[in-house]
């Protein structure tokens, strides 16, 4: 067989035990036992898990590591907009470019293969972010698939200019447009219009949506609405939805078969939920996180993702969506293998339909191979395992050691 990269005993989720798997041009040709190749270049993969990376459907690279410019006193999704849009305006195209390159690379060592970025555009922002946003795309395309969300974060009717600079935006380079109708005076205007600019660039859409514990405060019937009068299911996903793990499981469930049914996905971010939700409680605090891995069992799409890293929505992160998978099951109280399964598939598989890309390692599919220091994907999330080395497109992309430790003799 031809190949120029044969990757040897490497475990797989659906496969009972290690195989090999033969690389051409940058895509699988052949997965098996004992195959017999020219590989130029062999990996001996130890018997460790496979899997082709993680997706990262929803991160702000442009706001990424500006803890330092910003006071958290209340740790409320306010004072994270109102501090942030400050930090922004002083943003340069260098200054984002440098951070959000940093949160790239930590991205791909730790085995993420695809990411969606939002990029805040706005009078305060300008098009800097996005002109750094799109290099920063450009500069690791050899890791890592980057889409990019035009983001209109404070709203926007109650600033036409933003309007024109989103089209702008979606004229020159981004991928998609994201709407937030919380921060906007007029939240059903703010979808509408969103809609209109998604379908003249014929882009999907992605809404940051009802973050708060108030089912009541809710713009999801009017997203619905719109989705289905665009006949843009399958091309809309919504981020947080807090207020949904306010509802009882029963009232949440009819929810989520009408999201379902709409087709559109939702993204859930327990590190920026875990730390804005519940800020009026001292004791008993909501956790704040949407049980997505419940709302997959009534159809939704659902996807874990990073959100912020090092800001005032989260001031924690390292872009690692193993830990994020990790800290869900955590806080979820989860344990069964079903659940921990779920888990897995929403920072990979599931994550991979809100970006619309194709994935999974079987013959003819894009050679991106991440290993991690774990025999399967389950003990993976329960352990936080570490990520061993990735290829991108046959390209190997990042090694990482194993930690050695020096023992004394003993006996
Ligand atoms: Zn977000």
């Amino acid at each position: 067989m031809l190949a120029d990269l044969v990757f040897r005993n490497a475990q797989l989720a659906d496969q009972p035990g290690p195989v090999d798997i033969a690389v051409r041009d940058g895509r699988i040709v052949a997965i098996g036992a004992n195959i017999r190749c020219d590989a130029v270049t062999e990996e001996d993969v130890d018997g460790n898990f496979a899997f082709p990376g993680f997706v990262d459907s929803h991160i702000h690279l442009d706001k990424a590591c500006i803890l330092e410019r910003c006071t958290i006193c209340a740790g409320t999704l306010e004072e994270a907009v109102r501090e942030t849009a400050k930090a922004k305006a002083g943003f340069s195209e260098e200054d984002v470019f440098e951070r959000a390159s940093a949160v790239v690379r930590q991205a791909i060592v730790h085995g993420t293969t695809h990411m969606r970025t939002f990029v805040e555009i706005d009078p305060r922002a300008g098009m800097r972010a996005f002109e750094a946003i799109k290099r920063v795309r450009e500069r690791f395309k050899f890791a890592i698939d980057i889409q990019i969300c035009a983001f209109a974060q404070e709203g926007f009717t109650q600033e036409p200019e933003t309007e024109g600079m989103l089209d702008e935006a979606l004229r020159t380079g981004a991928d998609l447009i994201g709407g937030c109708p919380y921060t906007d005076l007029r939240p059903e205007e703010h979808i509408r219009r969103i809609f209109a600019l998604a379908r003249k660039h014929d882009v999907d859409v992605d809404f940051h949506l009802d973050f708060s514990l108030d089912p009541k405060k809710t713009d999801l019937p009017a997203v619905i609405e719109a989705t289905q009068a665009n006949a843009y299911g399958g091309r809309v996903t919504i981020g947080h939805v807090t207020n949904l793990s306010a509802l009882d499981p029963a009232a949440r469930s009819i929810i989520a078969r009408k999201i379902a049914a709409a087709g559109i996905a939702v993204t859930v971010l327990p590190a920026t939920d875990l730390f804005l939700m519940g800020r009026d409680q001292q004791f008993n605090i909501a956790r704040g996180v949407t049980p997505a891995h419940l709302m997959l069992k009534d159809g939704v799409r659902a996807a874990i993702a990073t959100n912020n890293i090092l800001n005032p929505f989260t001031p924690f992160g390292d872009a690692s969506l193993m830990r994020m998978a990790n800290l869900y099951a955590n806080v979820m109280q989860l344990s069964r293998d079903e659940d921990i399964d779920a888990v897995f598939h929403m920072v990979g598989a599931h994550a991979a339909t809100i970006k619309r890309v194709p994935y999974g390692l079987a013959v003819g599919a894009v050679a991106d191979v991440v290993i991690l220091d774990a025999q399967d994907h389950r003990s993976s999330v329960r352990s936080g395992a570490q990520t061993l080395a990735g290829w991108k497109a046959g390209r190997k992309t990042f090694v990482r050691s194993r930690p050695q430790l020096f023992e004394p003799n003993v006996g």
